[in-house]
Protein backbone atom coordinates (compact mmCIF):
# COMPACT_ATOMS: atom_id res chain seq x y z
CA UNK A 1 0.00 0.00 0.00
CA UNK A 2 2.65 2.37 0.77
CA UNK A 3 4.89 1.60 -2.18
CA UNK A 4 1.91 2.38 -4.90
CA UNK A 5 1.15 5.21 -2.34
CA UNK A 6 4.55 6.47 -3.43
CA UNK A 7 4.27 5.59 -6.88
CA UNK A 8 1.52 7.30 -7.32
CA UNK A 9 -0.48 4.27 -8.04
CA UNK A 10 -3.24 5.09 -5.79
CA UNK A 11 -4.48 8.36 -4.15
CA UNK A 12 -5.03 9.84 -0.37
CA UNK A 13 -8.66 8.92 -0.40
CA UNK A 14 -10.93 8.08 2.44
CA UNK A 15 -10.56 4.58 1.89
CA UNK A 16 -6.86 4.45 2.25
CA UNK A 17 -7.45 6.85 5.29
CA UNK A 18 -9.45 4.20 7.02
CA UNK A 19 -6.85 1.48 6.03
CA UNK A 20 -3.95 2.95 7.90
CA UNK A 21 -5.60 4.50 10.41
CA UNK A 22 -6.95 0.60 11.72
CA UNK A 23 -3.39 0.16 13.33
CA UNK A 24 -3.40 0.72 16.87
CA UNK A 25 0.42 1.04 16.64
CA UNK A 26 1.11 -1.90 19.23
CA UNK A 27 4.41 -2.77 17.35
CA UNK A 28 3.92 -6.52 17.12
CA UNK A 29 4.03 -6.73 13.18
CA UNK A 30 7.45 -5.01 13.88
CA UNK A 31 8.83 -7.91 16.38
CA UNK A 32 7.40 -10.38 14.09
CA UNK A 33 8.88 -9.10 10.92
CA UNK A 34 12.37 -9.33 12.45
CA UNK A 35 11.92 -12.79 12.91
CA UNK A 36 12.74 -13.58 9.59
CA UNK A 37 14.19 -9.97 8.20
CA UNK A 38 15.17 -6.52 8.61
CA UNK A 39 11.50 -4.92 7.74
CA UNK A 40 9.70 -2.31 9.52
CA UNK A 41 5.84 -2.45 9.11
CA UNK A 42 5.47 0.26 11.65
CA UNK A 43 7.71 2.41 10.83
CA UNK A 44 5.95 2.79 7.57
CA UNK A 45 2.69 2.72 8.66
CA UNK A 46 4.10 5.83 10.95
CA UNK A 47 5.36 7.49 7.71
CA UNK A 48 1.95 6.76 6.05
CA UNK A 49 -0.17 8.77 8.89
CA UNK A 50 2.52 11.24 8.00
CA UNK A 51 1.52 11.89 4.39
CA UNK A 52 -1.86 11.83 4.83
CA UNK A 53 -1.88 14.31 7.43
CA UNK A 54 0.17 16.37 5.01
CA UNK A 55 -1.79 16.32 2.24
CA UNK A 56 -4.63 17.36 4.67
CA UNK A 57 -6.45 13.54 4.41
CA UNK A 58 -5.09 12.34 7.67
CA UNK A 59 -5.89 11.79 10.61
CA UNK A 60 -9.68 10.72 11.30
CA UNK A 61 -12.13 13.28 12.30
CA UNK A 62 -12.62 12.08 15.75
CA UNK A 63 -8.34 12.09 15.87
CA UNK A 64 -8.43 15.91 15.26
CA UNK A 65 -10.45 16.95 17.73
CA UNK A 66 -8.02 15.88 20.56
CA UNK A 67 -5.18 17.54 18.55
CA UNK A 68 -7.13 20.69 19.15
CA UNK A 69 -7.22 20.14 22.54
CA UNK A 70 -3.53 19.29 23.09
CA UNK A 71 -2.76 22.71 21.59
CA UNK A 72 -5.48 24.41 23.51
CA UNK A 73 -5.61 22.72 27.20
CA UNK A 74 -2.44 20.91 26.85
CA UNK A 75 -4.09 17.62 27.00
CA UNK A 76 -5.90 15.08 24.69
CA UNK A 77 -9.14 15.24 26.77
CA UNK A 78 -9.57 18.50 26.55
CA UNK A 79 -9.77 19.06 30.47
CA UNK A 80 -9.15 22.52 31.94
CA UNK A 81 -5.44 22.84 32.22
CA UNK A 82 -5.89 24.68 35.88
CA UNK A 83 -7.14 21.36 37.40
CA UNK A 84 -4.30 19.20 36.00
CA UNK A 85 -2.48 19.53 39.49
CA UNK A 86 -5.78 17.94 41.08
CA UNK A 87 -4.60 14.31 41.39
CA UNK A 88 -2.08 15.29 44.65
CA UNK A 89 -2.96 14.46 47.87
CA UNK A 90 -2.08 16.63 50.56
CA UNK A 91 0.47 13.85 52.26
CA UNK A 92 2.85 13.98 49.07
CA UNK A 93 6.06 15.68 50.01
CA UNK A 94 7.65 17.04 47.13
CA UNK A 95 11.26 19.21 46.43
CA UNK A 96 11.85 21.93 44.27
CA UNK A 97 15.43 21.05 43.90
CA UNK A 98 15.38 17.65 43.26
CA UNK A 99 16.88 16.03 40.93
CA UNK A 100 14.20 13.38 40.02
CA UNK A 101 11.84 14.66 38.21
CA UNK A 102 8.28 12.45 37.74
CA UNK A 103 6.30 13.11 34.49
CA UNK A 104 2.97 12.42 35.19
CA UNK A 105 1.33 12.57 32.14
CA UNK A 106 -2.08 13.58 31.19
CA UNK A 107 -3.68 9.88 31.56
CA UNK A 108 -2.56 10.23 35.42
CA UNK A 109 -3.29 13.35 35.92
CA UNK A 110 -7.20 13.68 34.36
CA UNK A 111 -8.27 9.96 34.23
CA UNK A 112 -6.12 7.11 36.15
CA UNK A 113 -5.08 9.52 39.38
CA UNK A 114 -4.66 6.33 41.33
CA UNK A 115 -1.16 5.81 39.43
CA UNK A 116 0.00 8.69 39.97
CA UNK A 117 -1.03 9.17 43.90
CA UNK A 118 0.54 5.51 43.86
CA UNK A 119 3.88 6.33 42.30
CA UNK A 120 4.28 9.30 44.53
CA UNK A 121 3.41 7.73 47.60
CA UNK A 122 5.73 4.82 46.98
CA UNK A 123 9.03 7.23 45.78
CA UNK A 124 8.09 8.75 49.19
CA UNK A 125 7.83 5.59 50.59
CA UNK A 126 11.31 5.13 49.37
CA UNK A 127 12.83 8.15 50.37
CA UNK A 128 13.54 9.04 46.87
CA UNK A 129 13.21 13.34 46.50
CA UNK A 130 11.87 14.22 43.74
CA UNK A 131 9.90 17.31 42.39
CA UNK A 132 6.89 16.81 39.66
CA UNK A 133 6.32 20.27 36.60
CA UNK A 134 3.09 21.16 38.21
CA UNK A 135 1.71 23.53 35.75
CA UNK A 136 4.55 23.35 33.51
CA UNK A 137 3.93 19.98 32.55
CA UNK A 138 2.07 19.11 29.00
CA UNK A 139 1.48 16.51 27.16
CA UNK A 140 3.96 14.03 26.16
CA UNK A 141 3.25 14.17 22.70
CA UNK A 142 2.39 10.35 22.12
CA UNK A 143 -1.26 10.35 20.93
CA UNK A 144 -0.17 13.11 18.17
CA UNK A 145 2.73 11.36 17.15
CA UNK A 146 0.98 7.79 16.62
CA UNK A 147 -1.62 9.55 14.39
CA UNK A 148 1.26 11.04 12.33
CA UNK A 149 1.02 15.07 13.06
CA UNK A 150 4.38 15.40 13.43
CA UNK A 151 4.71 19.37 13.15
CA UNK A 152 2.68 19.50 16.34
CA UNK A 153 4.62 16.39 17.83
CA UNK A 154 7.87 18.49 17.51
CA UNK A 155 6.49 21.87 19.06
CA UNK A 156 5.40 19.55 21.70
CA UNK A 157 8.96 17.85 22.23
CA UNK A 158 10.63 20.46 22.13
CA UNK A 159 8.76 22.50 24.72
CA UNK A 160 8.65 19.81 27.48
CA UNK A 161 12.64 19.35 26.79
CA UNK A 162 12.87 23.39 27.57
CA UNK A 163 11.25 23.05 30.17
CA UNK A 164 12.87 19.82 31.81
CA UNK A 165 16.28 20.95 30.85
CA UNK A 166 15.70 24.09 32.35
CA UNK A 167 15.16 22.78 35.38
CA UNK A 168 18.59 20.58 35.80
CA UNK A 169 17.10 17.11 36.51
CA UNK A 170 19.09 14.29 36.27
CA UNK A 171 16.49 11.46 36.11
CA UNK A 172 13.07 11.70 34.74
CA UNK A 173 10.35 8.74 36.02
CA UNK A 174 7.03 7.89 34.53
CA UNK A 175 4.61 5.72 35.49
CA UNK A 176 2.78 6.23 32.25
CA UNK A 177 4.18 3.58 29.65
CA UNK A 178 3.28 5.46 26.41
CA UNK A 179 4.57 9.01 27.97
CA UNK A 180 8.04 6.65 28.62
CA UNK A 181 8.13 4.97 25.24
CA UNK A 182 7.72 8.56 23.54
CA UNK A 183 10.33 10.41 26.04
CA UNK A 184 12.88 7.10 25.19
CA UNK A 185 12.62 6.30 21.97
CA UNK A 186 11.31 8.95 19.89
CA UNK A 187 12.07 12.33 21.41
CA UNK A 188 15.81 11.50 20.68
CA UNK A 189 15.20 11.08 17.15
CA UNK A 190 14.39 14.32 16.95
CA UNK A 191 16.37 16.27 19.82
CA UNK A 192 18.63 14.35 22.08
CA UNK A 193 18.69 15.11 26.02
CA UNK A 194 20.97 14.60 28.42
CA UNK A 195 18.64 13.62 31.46
CA UNK A 196 18.45 9.80 32.48
CA UNK A 197 14.37 8.37 31.61
CA UNK A 198 13.20 5.39 33.31
CA UNK A 199 10.38 3.65 33.94
CA UNK A 200 8.55 3.27 37.35
CA UNK A 201 9.05 -0.32 37.32
CA UNK A 202 12.63 -0.34 36.20
CA UNK A 203 12.93 2.82 39.53
CA UNK A 204 11.33 0.16 41.76
CA UNK A 205 13.47 -2.51 40.93
CA UNK A 206 16.51 -0.65 41.40
CA UNK A 207 14.85 0.50 45.05
CA UNK A 208 13.78 -3.27 46.09
CA UNK A 209 17.21 -4.47 45.10
CA UNK A 210 19.08 -1.86 47.06
CA UNK A 211 16.95 -2.17 49.80
CA UNK A 212 15.74 1.30 49.89
CA UNK A 213 12.40 0.40 48.89
CA UNK A 214 11.17 -2.79 51.60
CA UNK A 215 8.33 -4.68 50.98
CA UNK A 216 6.94 -5.98 54.65
CA UNK A 217 2.97 -6.41 53.70
CA UNK A 218 2.06 -9.71 52.46
CA UNK A 219 -0.81 -9.12 49.96
CA UNK A 220 -2.29 -12.48 49.46
CA UNK A 221 -3.91 -12.15 45.48
CA UNK A 222 -3.68 -13.68 42.33
CA UNK A 223 -2.55 -11.05 39.84
CA UNK A 224 -2.13 -11.30 35.47
CA UNK A 225 0.37 -8.76 34.49
CA UNK A 226 -0.23 -7.10 31.11
CA UNK A 227 3.13 -5.85 30.15
CA UNK A 228 1.90 -2.43 27.93
CA UNK A 229 2.86 -2.51 24.14
CA UNK A 230 4.42 0.91 24.50
CA UNK A 231 6.62 -0.35 27.42
CA UNK A 232 8.07 -4.14 26.86
CA UNK A 233 7.66 -3.94 22.94
CA UNK A 234 8.10 -0.58 21.53
CA UNK A 235 10.50 0.58 23.91
CA UNK A 236 12.35 -2.47 23.74
CA UNK A 237 13.17 -3.77 27.57
CA UNK A 238 12.14 -7.50 27.06
CA UNK A 239 15.54 -8.48 26.67
CA UNK A 240 16.81 -7.52 30.32
CA UNK A 241 13.66 -7.47 32.39
CA UNK A 242 11.29 -10.09 33.35
CA UNK A 243 8.51 -8.21 35.57
CA UNK A 244 10.49 -8.63 38.79
CA UNK A 245 8.91 -5.71 40.63
CA UNK A 246 5.42 -8.08 41.14
CA UNK A 247 7.44 -11.39 41.81
CA UNK A 248 9.18 -9.85 44.53
CA UNK A 249 5.63 -9.06 46.50
CA UNK A 250 4.63 -11.08 49.26
CA UNK A 251 2.28 -13.79 48.57
CA UNK A 252 1.39 -12.27 45.12
CA UNK A 253 0.82 -15.53 42.91
CA UNK A 254 1.50 -13.84 39.40
CA UNK A 255 0.23 -14.83 35.80
CA UNK A 256 3.11 -13.82 33.55
CA UNK A 257 1.93 -14.08 29.71
CA UNK A 258 4.57 -15.39 27.28
CA UNK A 259 6.19 -12.50 25.41
CA UNK A 260 7.86 -12.29 22.48
CA UNK A 261 11.21 -11.78 22.48
CA UNK A 262 12.99 -9.04 20.31
CA UNK A 263 13.96 -11.36 18.05
CA UNK A 264 10.47 -12.60 17.46
S1 LIG B 1 1.49 -2.18 14.80
FE1 LIG B 1 1.41 -3.82 13.28
S2 LIG B 1 0.51 -5.59 14.38
FE2 LIG B 1 0.07 -3.74 15.60
S3 LIG B 1 -1.97 -3.05 14.91
FE3 LIG B 1 -0.44 -1.94 13.67
S4 LIG B 1 -0.19 -3.20 11.82
FE4 LIG B 1 -1.19 -4.50 13.36
S1 LIG C 1 0.37 0.76 26.45
FE1 LIG C 1 -1.56 0.06 27.24
S2 LIG C 1 -3.00 1.61 26.60
FE2 LIG C 1 -1.19 1.88 25.39
S3 LIG C 1 -1.60 0.75 23.55
FE3 LIG C 1 -0.49 -0.60 24.93
S4 LIG C 1 -2.07 -1.71 26.02
FE4 LIG C 1 -3.03 0.04 25.05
Amino acid sequence: LALAYETGRIKPTEELRDIVYKCTVCGNCAVACKYMNTLEPLEIIMKLREKLVNTGCGPMPQQQVYIEAVKKVNNPYNEPYEKRMDWIPDDIILNPDAKVLYFVGCTSSYRRKEMAIAAARILNAAGVSFNILQNDEFCCGSPILRIGDTTTFEEILNKNLDIIESKGVETVVFSCAGCYDTFKVDYPLSRKYEFKVKHTVELFDELIESGQLKLTNNVPITVTYHDPCHLGRNAERYEDWDGDVVQLLPLVSINVPPKPKRTG
